[in-house]
This record gives C-alpha cells, sequence and structure tokens, in this order.
C-alpha cells in the first residue's frame, strides 16, 4: 500500500514552467502578473451526489477539472494554475492513475499546472481550485447586464441532462444520441476562448451549471435587472429536437444544468462583433433573450406566441429537497 507521500510523489508531482515553486514545498509559489488580476474559483464533486460511486476515474479527472476551468471561462480569465484535494477511501493506485490522466490530459490541453493539494483518506471527494488571469477592467462579471442588452448562449443545453435522463430510464435514446448525451454528461469541455473572446465584448456572463434558467437568474439578481427568455429561439440539438416528451425535453433545455455553455449578455450594438466571435472560433452563438427593467432576477420566458409560460423546473439547488433535475447524479431516494 503506497503512503500519502508516494501518492503524492508518483501521482502529483510534476515539473512546472510556469509557477517558481510548484508541488512539495509548504505552499506553491506564484509570480504575479503586472496588469491582470488573479480570478480564483473552487469545485467540489462529491461521490453520491455529483458522480455515482464506481464512475469511470478518467472521466472524473477530466470532469473535475472542466468544470472548474468553466468558471474560469466565465470570467474571461486564462487559465494558469490549479490545486486539488482529494478524499479517497483507499489508496487505490488503478483509480489513481485513470484519474490522474484525466486530469491531466485536459490540464495539458488548456496550460494549466497543478501548484498543490491535499490527500486524505475519507469518502470520496474531488475539490479543485483553478487560477487564472484576466486585466481587471475586463474580467465578464455578473453584475454588468444592462436593460435592452441582448442575452446571449453558446452551442445548446440540455444533453448532459437528456443522457442523465436516460441513465435513469425516464427516455429511450437512440445510440448516436445517447453517445453525444453522455460526452455532454461526462466529458464537457470548457469554452475558454469564448470567455477570453468576449472580453470587453459582453457585459455580463455566467457558465451554465445549475440550469439555463436559473444562471440567468443569477446574471438578474447581480445584475439589478430581469431577464426575457424566447423559448423558441432557445436552441435545441439534434438529440434534444428529436425528444418526443416536449416536458422532459423543456425541463432539459431550461433547467437540467451540467452544461458547461455560457450564457452572457451584450448591447444589441455589439451584434455583429459577437456574430465575428462565432465565426472565428466555429461555435453557434445564439441571441434567446434580453434584459429588461424589472423584479432583479426574474427570468420571464415566452412562448412563440409573446405568451409568458410557466416554467416547471427552474433549475437545481443542493439544499432544495423538491429540486430532482440538474446536477443529481442519481434518481432521489
Ligand atoms: P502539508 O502537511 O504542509 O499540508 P502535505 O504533506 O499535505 O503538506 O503535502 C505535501 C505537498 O504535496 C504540498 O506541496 C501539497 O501542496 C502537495 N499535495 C498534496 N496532495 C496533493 C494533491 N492531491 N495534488 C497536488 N499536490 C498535492
Ligand atoms: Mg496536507
Amino acid at each position: 500500500m503506497p503512503s500519502e507521500f508516494d501518492i503524492i510523489r508518483r501521482y502529483f508531482t510534476r515539473p512546472v514552467k510556469r509557477a517558481l515553486l510548484g508541488v512539495g514545498d509548504d505552499c506553491a509559489l506564484i509570480a504575479s502578473e503586472p496588469g491582470t488580476a488573479l480570478a480564483v474559483s473552487t469545485d467540489m464533486l462529491v461521490e453520491g451526489r455529483h458522480f455515482l460511486a464506481g464512475t469511470d476515474a478518467t472521466q472524473l479527472g477530466h470532469k473535475a477539472l472542466a468544470v472548474n476551468l468553466s468558471d474560469l471561462a466565465a470570467m474571461g480569465a486564462a487559465p494558469r494554475y490549479a490545486t486539488l484535494a482529494l478524499a479517497l477511501p483507499q489508496a487505490d493506485e488503478a483509480w489513481l492513475a485513470q484519474f490522474t490522466q484525466g486530469f491531466f490530459r485536459l490540464a495539458d490541453a488548456f496550460g494549466v499546472e497543478l501548484i498543490g493539494g491535499d490527500t486524505t483518506r475519507g469518502p470520496r471527494n474531488i475539490s479543485i481550485t483553478v487560477i487564472g488571469a484576466v486585466p481587471p477592467d475586463l474580467a465578464l462579471r455578473r453584475d454588468g447586464a444592462k436593460i435592452g442588452d441582448d442575452v446571449w448562449l453558446s452551442g445548446c443545453t440540455g444533453d448532459a441532462a437528456l443522457g442523465l435522463a436516460h441513465l435513469n430510464a425516464r427516455v429511450r435514446l437512440s445510440d448516436a444520441a445517447l453517445a453525444h448525451c453522455l460526452a455532454r454528461l461526462h466529458a464537457p469541455v470548457p469554452c475558454v476562448a469564448l470567455g477570453l473572446a468576449l472580453r470587453g465584448l459582453a457585459t455580463s456572463a455566467i457558465d451554465v451549471s445549475d440550469g439555463l434558467v436559473a444562471d440567468l437568474g443569477h446574471i438578474g439578481e447581480r445584475s439589478g435587472v430581469a431577464l426575457e427568455l424566447r423559448y423558441a429561439d432557445v436552441p435545441r440539438s439534434r438529440a434534444l429536437a428529436a425528444c418526443a416528451d416536449e416536458r422532459l425535453a423543456q425541463d432539459c433545455l431550461l433547467a437540467g444544468g451540467d452544461d458547461y455553455e455560457l450564457a452572457f449578455t451584450a448591447n444589441p450594438d455589439s451584434r455583429a462583433r459577437v456574430a465575428a466571435v462565432a465565426a472565428d472560433l466555429g461555435l453557434a452563438l445564439t441571441r434567446i433573450g434580453s434584459v429588461s427593467a424589472g423584479e432583479a432576477g426574474l427570468v420571464s420566458v415566452y412562448d412563440a406566441a409573446g405568451m409568458s409560460m410557466q416554467i416547471a423546473s427552474r433549475g437545481y439547488d443542493h439544499f432544495d429537497q423538491e429540486a430532482v433535475s440538474g446536477q443529481l447524479k442519481q434518481p432521489p431516494t
């Protein structure tokens, strides 16, 4: 059985290039970058809550880092460093080898250095902190949406939740749709390049993790504005468009969560620039609504006829016992 220190040396110690000092001392040392602020964010994945026991460790290593990088993307920050706090029921080297493979593959793709962490025995729990860099005036905050702005969405929402619905036997997807949805669920790709491209262009941004309506509500609350969403304009993937259960499709689209797309607001004068970013990055960016005066944080959804819609499920809240969608990775017990 390897010791804690064997594990750290074997699996988590890699040479650093950007950091002044990486794993192995009491602290890591990172140099400050003139003209930039450090963007710092932590996300925790708990077994039984965010993932099921027995989940593929490579996918878990990827996803745990991906959801953190998504927060940097939503801030317009360039990824730099990560720390990893890991609780494991036992020193399972096969699990560690797979986990670190998934983690470092994504870290290398985005130029992130692992500079420290903590390793302890306990119920499986993965907590990652990421550090990025952004000029403070260009950070994409939640509180900058202005009345009259457009609301935009990258890619489309709902696929991860639809894949989960299949796993929970609420729907039966075709093989192709299932493969697509499970890739979205297990291996999300953070929108880092988009976040960087939106600096100075988006007035506010958020990554969609709890559900589209819930996360737009967070922009509304922080910005002191209301948002109006045009349901017919919310884009659907082919998998979701093929879903015959419209109630489920709506749930997935508006409240499924685990999407890691970016929702953002921008002045209507910026439409051509947003379109240019979409073309540049080869991404779909869709205008799905607008910012209005009204109760801060209120998100109203309108159908194609302009009628207000009642939305059954609005997103995931870890302490809301009624919530059954979103990040809950297993059927409620
Ligand atoms: P301390 O007792 O000072 O907390 P530790 O013995 O926990 O130090 O860790 C030794 C070194 O290994 C530290 O530099 C720490 O940041 C690093 N480390 C521990 N666990 C991890 C991990 N899971 N990933 C990356 N670095 C780690
Ligand atoms: Mg420690």
